[in-house]
């Protein structure tokens, strides 16, 4: 365990009424209860709030009213003894505190050392504690639900139970083979086996489809807007984020240093990005060619398509259909306040299926509807996160497709007839696999799991 106390400002800096300086560790309260002034904070009840004033020790000024909370481990995030002091939300204020708490003995945490701790202390799973990261980082509400479910254990809880269904299985198969002697025990028959299997590959499928939600919701939707010049494409931007509270973010602490612009619709956030140009572009295909643009618009998640209602369809808006092919679109026939010039049913064929809107953004018409359809596009009748739990994490769902591919091994095992035990390898493999997601160690023997889930071989 950590012995050092740690300390940083838990609150967004600049923002709030009210900021506050966290700490964790042995000298949490020794250390809090030096620079307050009311009661004596060492001898509180644990989890109680207490008014006073922080006196700044070398000058004995009074440097902030404060609320002060005291909480005692185990009860709490890190296990150990927790305060959090809170404070008037100014940048000033709070850094002073913050140094005050430094000058006395405890250290800056690192980005994310309170977590690491909660996790250390076990009192959190890996994914729980990557939940907090995510939570830090997310820029819609929606985003923060789903870090919010997360950590508090819907994901562990499933894999958990996906596990249970695995090892109930193998164990079942297992049991059959070495105690055939057991009558009581029913035979898993090959249909059983097929059924089990299929349920947890059902599971592992629908977290994997709610993945890429959850990537949305985190990382923000990277959008593209294309099409001829002076189709519009410019003025949907401008729509887009005037009508949108823009969300500008630097990420501290993260690899990339640009600032990305997010504009929040209903509850996704759009990134408009800037990368590989294609925010908004209108001669790529010219520029690159149609293979190429297709690549470089592959990496996009939407792509808005613009075409202008008062001109027939060119060729070139042709060729953009055909780069597009395939990828998430939307397509916006704009300026519908001229005369039509367009044929929409030959678009609709285009589009194949895909969302056809028409707007006049001149006059600010179509934008809610573009905006419906950009939210039912991703998130298709389940617009409110409600019970869903969803998985956002890279980590998570690079092991929830190996444990899916395992699992597919192991039923095409079953399908063509394979000796049981090797069945069982796969089935065990994916049983792993989901383990990780956990940071459940693998080292405990299946076969004692085994044992203890059947009560047999005594
Ligand atoms: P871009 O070249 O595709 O970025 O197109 P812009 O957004 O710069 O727009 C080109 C011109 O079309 C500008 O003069 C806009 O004011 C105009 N425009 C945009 N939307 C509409 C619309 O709905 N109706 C009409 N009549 N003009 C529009
Ligand atoms: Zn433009």
């Amino acid at each position: 365990m950590d012995i050092d106390t740690i300390t940083a400002i838990s609150t967004p800096i600049g923002e709030g009424a009210i900021a506050i300086v966290r700490l964790s560790g042995q000298e949490a309260v020794p250390i809090s209860n030096r620079l307050f002034q009311g009661v004596d904070l060492t001898k509180v009840n644990s989890h109680t709030i207490h008014y006073g004033k922080i006196i700044d020790p070398i000058t004995n000024e009074v440097a902030e009213e404060v609320m002060v909370n005291v909480m005692r481990g185990p009860r709490t995030f890190t296990r150990e003894d927790v305060v959090e002091i809170n404070c008037h939300g100014g940048i000033a204020s709070v850094n002073r505190l913050l140094e005050l708490v430094l000058a006395e003995g405890a250290r800056l945490a690192e980005p994310g050392e309170f977590t690491k701790r909660a996790f250390l202390n076990g009192r959190i799973d890996l994914s729980q504690a990557e939940a907090v990261m995510d939570l830090i980082r997310a820029k819609t509400d929606k985003a923060m639900n789903v870090a919010l479910k997360q950590m508090d254990g819907r994901l562990s809880k499933l894999i958990q139970k996906l596990r249970q269904e695995l090892l109930e299985t193998v164990a079942h198969v297992e049991v059959n083979i070495d105690y055939p002697e057991y009558d009581d025990v029913e035979e898993m028959t090959h249909d059983m086996l097929i059924k089990k299997t299929n349920e947890v590959y059902h599971e592992i499928e629908k977290l994997l489809q709610m993945a890429k939600q959850g990537k949305i919701l985190r990382e923000g939707l990277s959008t593209a807007i294309i099409g001829r010049p002076n189709v519009g494409k410019s003025s949907l931007l401008n729509a887009l984020v005037h009508e949108n509270k823009a969300i500008v973010t630097d990420i501290p602490g993260t690899t990339r240093d640009v600032i990305e612009e997010y504009v929040n619709i209903r509850g996704i956030p759009l990134r408009l990005v800037d990368t590989a140009g294609i925010r908004e572009t209108e001669d790529i295909v010219e520029r690159i060619g149609v293979e190429k643009s297709r690549q470089v618009l592959k990496e996009a998640d939407l792509i808005l398509l613009v075409l202008n209602f008062g001109d027939e369809l060119t060729e070139e808006d042709v060729n953009l259909f055909k780069v597009v092919e395939g990828l998430d679109i939307i397509v916006i026939v704009n300026k519908t306040d001229l005369e039509q010039k367009i044929d929409i049913d030959r678009i609709k064929k285009f589009a194949n299926g895909r969302p056809v809107i028409t707007t006049a953004l001149i006059e600010e018409i179509g934008i809610d509807e573009l905006e419906q359809a950009i939210a039912n596009t991703f998130f298709a009748g389940e617009l409110d996160a409600g019970d869903l739990t969803y998985v956002s994490n890279v980590r998570h769902i690079q092991l929830l497709k190996q444990a899916l591919q395992s699992l597919t091994d192991a039923m095409s095992g079953i399908e063509d007839g394979m000796p049981i035990d090797l069945v069982q390898i796969d089935i065990t493999r994916t049983w792993e696999l989901l383990g990780e997601i956990i940071g459940d160690t693998v080292q405990e023997s299946l076969i004692d799991q085994l044992f203890s889930q059947f009560c047999l071989g005594k």
